[in-house]
Formats: structure tokens, sequence, C-alpha cells
């Protein structure tokens, strides 16, 4: 049987098997990808994003119906003279057929990883997260029955709920921002059986995230002229770059690779300011003041300190690819175009997806998209409200509360050393 898929590194093009590698073998500082065997897509009868499983790096399936849905919008389409905008859409929205009940793409990315790490690898995953991340993979844990430890700052800690009791959670907060839930996650994986799930450098992630372009290019027919999405890390927008590479090779939905608007949550813009600065690194000067500025915007799970924007095949590549562009969008921008958003489409969506409405308006009025072009919004989440009327919601107990800087080591080490014992 011919292998479904192999990973390759851009950096020196070497290709290898799949042992939930996260880095090229040959040690590039480059995003390794995945090529799948099967170049045209084949539509599975499949749940969720599991219908798009030729191009995800599992070999099984769960049977969850949690996957993005796209449609053409009329009402907000009118308002913004936009000739095909289609909505992919992910998060509740029973109306619609959104049923990923965590109200976040997170859960695109959680769905293939768990399953890439029991079939490639092994271990306990480690997440750190601002609240969106966690939530999803927490959820996932809570269906399937999968141990993970979660790690987010202790302010954030209410955001992690789950529609189903969760037993197989060990939740840690930090006192400290999303920045220093990163740093303690590091130091967690130090104990044995734990493992980093990687972030961007994780291919199922970045494929589990493409499904949203797969999906709204069935939509439109065709690969849309632009996409838009609000990053933090950027690996939605790699990942819908990587995705449109695909299509193109399909045959089937043109040639042309869509230009990727990405759109940041002023004033933490430092992806914005290297990009404007038409640098492939990102300084220090980038991100001035970067507490107080992560402090003041709206969608915190936009502020990645950190981003894979340099690296090899990184975000810098995509938008030279693709001659794209970024955007930065103030708190106030990204309220009034959320509420336009809402008040038409009729669903209430996550800060973050706000920027990238806010983006959308703003590249309309500055004239930088031609408006009878097909145009991809990725509504990154949604439906809190939603789903509230709908399901219960669990909040999860911290397993340990630690202070920012903490070392692991000692009772602290012990106590983690036992959780993953005693649900491993
Ligand atoms: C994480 C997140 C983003 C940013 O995604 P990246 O592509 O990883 O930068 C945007 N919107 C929502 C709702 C998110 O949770
Ligand atoms: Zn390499």
């Amino acid at each position: 049987m011919t292998e479904k898929y192999r990973l390759e590194c851009p950096g020196c093009w070497v290709s290898f098997d799949d042992h939930y590698t996260l880095d090229c073998p040959m040690g590039c500082r480059a995003l390794i990808r995945t090529y799948y065997h099967t170049r045209q897509l084949d539509i599975k009868e499949l749940p969720g994003i599991f219908r798009y499983i030729d191009w995800l790096p599992v070999e099984h399936s769960l049977p969850l119906d949690a996957g993005p849905i796209s449609y053409r919008s009329d009402a907000f389409a009118k308002e913004l003279d936009l000739a095909h905008l289609i909505v992919t859409f992910s998060g509740y929205w029973p109306e619609r057929g959104g049923n990923i009940l965590t109200c976040s793409f997170k859960e695109l990315e959680a769905q293939p990883t768990y399953l890439r790490l029991q079939e490639k690898g092994s271990g306990v995953l480690q997440i750190s997260s601002a609240g969106n991340t966690g939530r999803a993979f927490c959820q996932i844990s809570a269906l399937t029955g999968v141990p993970v430890v979660v790690v987010v700052p202790a302010e954030n800690a209410d955001r992690i709920w789950t529609t189903e009791k969760a037993e197989n959670v060990c939740l840690i907060t930090v006192e400290g921002d999303y920045t220093d839930a990163i740093e303690l996650g590091r130091q967690v994986c130090t104990v044995p059986g734990i493992i980093a799930e990687g972030g961007a450098r994780n291919v199922a992630r970045r494929d589990g995230m493409g499904t949203t372009l797969l999906d709204g290019t069935l939509a439109a027919g065709r690969l849309p002229d632009y996409y838009f999405q609000a990053v933090g890390s950027g690996t939605g927008g790699i990942a819908a770059w990587e995705a449109a590479e695909r299509l193109v090779g399909d045959g089937r939905f043109g040639t042309h690779r869509p230009e990727l608007h990405l759109s940041q949550n002023a004033p933490f813009i430092p992806m914005v300011r290297a990009w404007e600065g038409g640098r492939d690194r990102i300084v220090p000067a980038d991100m001035p003041d970067a507490e107080a500025a992560i402090a003041s915007v709206s969608a915190d799970v936009l502020t990645n300190r950190e981003p894979p924007y340099g690296v090899k095949g990184g975000v810098y590549d995509a938008l030279v690819a693709t001659a794209g562009k970024m955007y930065a969008v103030t708190n106030d921008e990204a309220r009034a175009a959320g509420a336009l958003f809402s008040g038409l489409e009729g669903i209430d969506l996550d800060p973050a997806a706000a920027v990238a409405v806010g983006s959308l308006v703003r590249a309309v009025e500055e004239g930088s998209i031609d408006p009878g072009k097909v145009v991809l919004l990725n509504i990154t989440g949604g439906g809190y409200d939603r789903v509230r009327e709908d399901h219960e919601q669990h909040r999860i107990e911290p397993f340990l509360r630690l202070p920012a800087g903490a070392r692991i080591e000692g009772e602290v080490r012990g106590e983690i050393a036992g959780w993953v014992a005693s649900h491993a």
C-alpha cells in the first residue's frame, strides 16, 4: 500500500516519514509540510472535518460533527457592496449546521492533533493557551477520554469549559499572560510522558485549520480571490496558503492563490509592523510596550509574541507568495464591524472574528480589493451566546495554580508526574 502522506521540509526538501515529527530532521528552521498521495480531494461521508480526511495527516476519524460551515452572504455582502462574499464559520450556529460547541476554529486543530499523536507518537499532550485552544482541546478530551495537560493565564481560567464533563484534563493556571503560560508549558513538557503539541509546527494543526479554506472553496465552487482572517500566530494564514496550493494541484478550482488579508488587533500588531516595514522578521520595535498593548486589545487570543512569521514556510513567505496584505484593526473598528455583521447575519462573534470583519470593512473602504471578486471571510469563532441556550457548560477546576516564572521541580513536578501516571 502506498503511504497516505509524507512530510517534507521547505528548507532542504528532504522528505521523511511521520513519527509525530515537528521539525526538520536535518535541523532547518522551517515549517515541515505534509504531501498527500491523493491529489484530487474526494469528499468522504464522514462527520465534521473528516469529510476532508484525504488531506488530514490521520488514518482514522472521530465520530464528531464539528467542522467549518460556509455559505454565500446576502445581507452583509449587500451592505459592503460585495458581489461574492463567502462566509466560512467555525463555531455554534445550528440553524446553519455549525456545531463547534466550544465556538472557535481551534477545535479543527484539536481533533487531528489528538489522532495524529495516537497514530504516530505517544504521550500526553500539553497545550498552552489564552483560552480558545485550551477549551477546544479540553472539549475533545471530554468527548474522547484522551488525557491532556492545559496551561492558561489564571484570569482566563473561566474560558476553560466543556459541554460534557472532562475527567482527563490537568488544568494548570499561571498568574501572568499568554506568554507566561507558554513559558510554563515548556517547562511542564520536561516531565516524562508529556509531549508538546507543537503549535504552528504541528502539521495536524495546520491541515486541520486548512479545512476552512477547503470548505469555503467548495461553497464558492472555485478558489476565492481574497482570504480574510484575524491572526495571532498566523497559523491559520499559513494553513490557508498550504491548502490553496493543494487545491491548485487538484486542478478543479482554478490556479489563482487567494491573496491573504490578515489582521491584528491594534495596538498589539507585531506582524503588521514587520510586514509593512518590509522585514522578514519581527524586531523589538514592532512590539513597543508589549505588556500594556496586550492588556488593551479586545481580542487577546491574537496576542502571540513569538509567531512563526520569519521561519521558512511561515507567515512572511505566505504573504509574499500570495501578494498579501496586513491590517491593524482597533478595538472600536472591530466592535463596530462585528456588531454590523451580527445584526445582519444573525450570530454573535468571537472578538477575534470581529477583527477580521473590521479588516474587510477597511479593505472595501480603502479600495484594496476588487468588490466584484470572490472574498472568503474566515469567521474563526462565534456562537457563544447561542450555545448557552442549548448546551451545559462545565467549568474545569485547576489542578495546580502557579505563579509566573514558576519552576517545575520538587513537589510540583511530583504532582504533575503523578497525574500523568494515573491518567496516561
Ligand atoms: C486563535 C484564534 C485566531 C488566530 O489564529 P491563528 O491563525 O493561529 O493566528 C483567530 N480567531 C480565533 C477565534 C482564534 O481562537
Ligand atoms: Zn530541512
